[in-house]
């Protein structure tokens, strides 16, 4: 036996930089305010809580491989079939999926330059070739997209909004950007913010899947129902995608406690439109809190913001990240997504919002 020899995995898989979750800990004592990972500060729906309890007595049975409740569910509060939901682990394992059907050595995915890491990931590990396209003004550029796009591609992702800019692109643009691709080109608007968004000229996309063969929507029960920890994402996708996901997924990708939390929480309207309620009044809160202490914000129709800090010695993103961490406050920081000289920060709580500011205030007058 040569000791040298060993199994490895296919091409592309080392060269992947582990996805880094937003810290859970702050270097000082005392309170805990973790604005890292765009969490709800306001748990889930009661009802959620309860029916996630309800399932402990039968944790020996498998779920329901399909999701039904779930997607019936779905179907229900957005006018959907069920048929045409797909249901995952988050709709990280959607996003997963999803490029692992359509993807393969030699071919490529197209993202923009600050777009979610997950798309990277799932390029690289499928074998593909992932290409970066530039934005303008930290928002997604079709015309960028459509000039990256060669007999290649095979899908592009778009977040409408984005994580972590926080920036959407109107539903004209959308449309042109699916105009503009080939048919053949699978076409993913990923819409995990869709829910927090308040602007006339923004769709999260049901429409253009429900008119077209290459358009997917995904969706997820992490942000806004406050379920992050159950995962829960779904996906709204024509037959034929639908049949490709459902022959690669694992036959129970998500279990009974959270089938049912799903169900309750997307049933209680009143429990979503008070977290929207909550981000509609501090996002604008925040953001004009920021701007008067100097500090440029980039305006977000998310629940986090991008806080740009000046490129002057001990007022950079780092100082800024290690001074408000020894006061409790967990922020993310930005490097990965090639923004080094900035920190997300997600809506939190009143109390986290304004020790929050407190905080970044008493950092930039030190
Ligand atoms: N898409 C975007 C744009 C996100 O920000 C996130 C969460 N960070 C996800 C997808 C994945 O969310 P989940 O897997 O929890 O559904």
């Amino acid at each position: 036996m040569t000791a040298s020899i060993r199994p490895e995995p296919r091409a592309g898989v080392m060269s992947i930089a582990p996805y880094v979750p937003g810290k859970s800990k702050a270097t000082g004592g005392g309170k805990l305010y973790k604005l890292s990972s765009n969490e709800t500060p306001l748990g889930a729906s009661p009802r959620a809580i309860a029916a996630y309890k309800a399932c402990a007595d039968h944790l020996e049975l498998y779920p329901d491989g399909t999701s039904t409740a779930l997607r019936e569910a779905i179907a229900g509060q957005f006018g959907l079939s069920p048929d045409r939901i797909v249901c995952g682990a988050g709709s990280d394992e959607i996003l997963n999926l999803l490029t692992h059907a359509y993807v393969g050595p030699g071919d490529e995915g197209i993202f923009t330059a600050h777009g979610f890491l997950v798309y990277k990931i799932a390029i690289t590990a499928a074998g593909g070739t992932p290409v970066v396209v530039p934005e303008t003004n930290l928002t997604t550029d079709v015309d960028a997209i459509l000039a990256a796009v060669t007999p290649r591609t095979r899908i592009v992702f778009v977040a409408n909004p984005n994580n972590p800019t926080g920036t959407y692109i109107p539903f004209d643009e959308v449309r042109r950007l699916h105009a503009g691709l080939p048919a053949n080109v699978l076409l993913v608007l990923d819409a995990a913010y869709a829910e927090y968004v308040r602007r006339n000229d923004y769709e999260s996309g049901i429409e253009l899947v429900a008119t077209s063969q290459n358009v997917v929507m995904t969706r997820t029960f992490s942000k806004i129902y406050g379920l992050a920890n159950l995962r829960i994402g779904w996906c709204y996708a024509p037959d034929h995608v639908c049949d490709a996901l459902n022959r690669i997924r694992g036959p129970f990708n998500l279990g009974g406690p959270s089938i049912a939390a799903g169900v309750a929480a997307i049933q209680d309207r009143e429990f979503t439109e008070s977290a929207v309620a909550h981000n509609e009044a501090w996002l604008p809160r925040v953001t004009a809190a920021l701007a008067a202490l100097g500090l440029v914000v980039t305006p977000s129709v998310g629940n986090f913001i991008l806080i740009h800090f000046p490129d002057v010695d001990g007022k950079r993103a780092p100082d800024a990240d290690a001074f408000l961490s020894a006061n409790g406050v967990v922020l993310r920081r930005m490097d990965a997504y090639g923004l080094p000289g900035a920190l997300r920060m997600t809506i939190g709580s009143a109390e986290a919002n304004e020790a929050t500011i407190a905080a970044l205030a008493a950092f930039l007058k030190v």
